[in-house]
């Protein structure tokens, strides 16, 4: 579970949001859409940490995370370094370690934090990469890959952390129209499996499909928040909605 408190976030003086709350439960896949620029990547980037928050509170399993620098956590914040590495990202450019082959770049964070024996986390890495169809290209570097294969390196890789939580900032907006399915389907796969799952998307079908909630931002405001059936019901009364949320 992952939880935002009163966040507030701003870039030199204009602020991006201020109050914003938002609760993630075990399980759950929440899918947060709006139109650009309203403030959904630099939310899902605080959750982490990749943004540092000026107001407000982050908790990871109902324990305090992050802390805007305005708060004073500091004694239950010690632990944030270990706690973090229970978040999964997956970005939208890949961020593939461009020298270290696919095989690689999923080993990498385990072996750095020894998890387990060379050869153990290499067979893993080897299971991880098999689930998301690249063991074939598992001695290939980035560059000789597709997007869409170097954003399922990237899922195996986020995968390989054991993580709690999986966050997906655009996944697929950086790829190609002809491989944005392989991605989605194994995100889809992810969903179905249990695994809480927070989504920034402009995929508007796969949203509605896949996730238990959908957050509809706007203006650094969360004007809408439910169910997949609870926005389809609403887009029919609500112009906004409607001209945004098309399927
Ligand atoms: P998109 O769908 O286009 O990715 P978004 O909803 O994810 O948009 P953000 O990227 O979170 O929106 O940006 C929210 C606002 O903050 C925008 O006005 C953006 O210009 C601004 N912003 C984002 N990052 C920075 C930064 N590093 N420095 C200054 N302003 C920023």
């Amino acid at each position: 579970a992952i939880r935002l408190e009163r966040g507030g976030k701003s870039f030199g003086i204009y602020p991006v949001f201020q109050d914003l709350n938002l609760a993630v439960k075990p399980g759950e896949v929440v899918s947060i859409i709006g139109p650009s620029g309203s403030g959904k990547t630099t939310l899902i980037r605080s959750l982490n940490g990749l943004e540092t928050l000026e107001h407000g509170v982050v908790y990871l399993e109902e324990k305090p995370f992050l802390a805007g620098s305005k708060e004073k956590l500091a004694k239950s914040l010690r632990h944030v370094s270990s706690d973090a590495l229970r978040i999964g990202m997956v970005f939208q450019n890949f961020n593939l370690f461009p020298h270290r082959t696919a095989l690689e770049n999923v080993m990498i964070g385990p072996l750095y934090h020894k998890r387990a024996s060379a050869s153990e986390l290499r067979q893993e890495a080897r299971t991880m990469l098999n689930d998301v169809g690249m063991l074939v290209h598992e001695n290939k570097y980035p560059h000789q890959l597709s997007g869409g294969q170097q954003q399922r390196v990237a899922i195996a890789r986020a995968l390989a952390m054991h993580p709690s939580i999986l966050l997906f900032d655009e996944p697929t907006s950086a790829l190609d129209p002809e491989t944005v399915g392989e991605v989605l389907r194994i995100m889809a796969a992810l969903a179905r499996s249990g695994r809480t799952m927070v989504i920034v998307t402009h995929e508007m079908k796969f949203a509605m499909e896949v996730s238990d909630r959908v957050v509809f931002m706007e203006k650094g405001r969360i004007v809408f928040d439910g169910s997949p059936a609870l926005l389809a019901e609403r887009r029919r009364e609500d112009g906004r909605l409607a001209e945004f949320v098309r399927i």
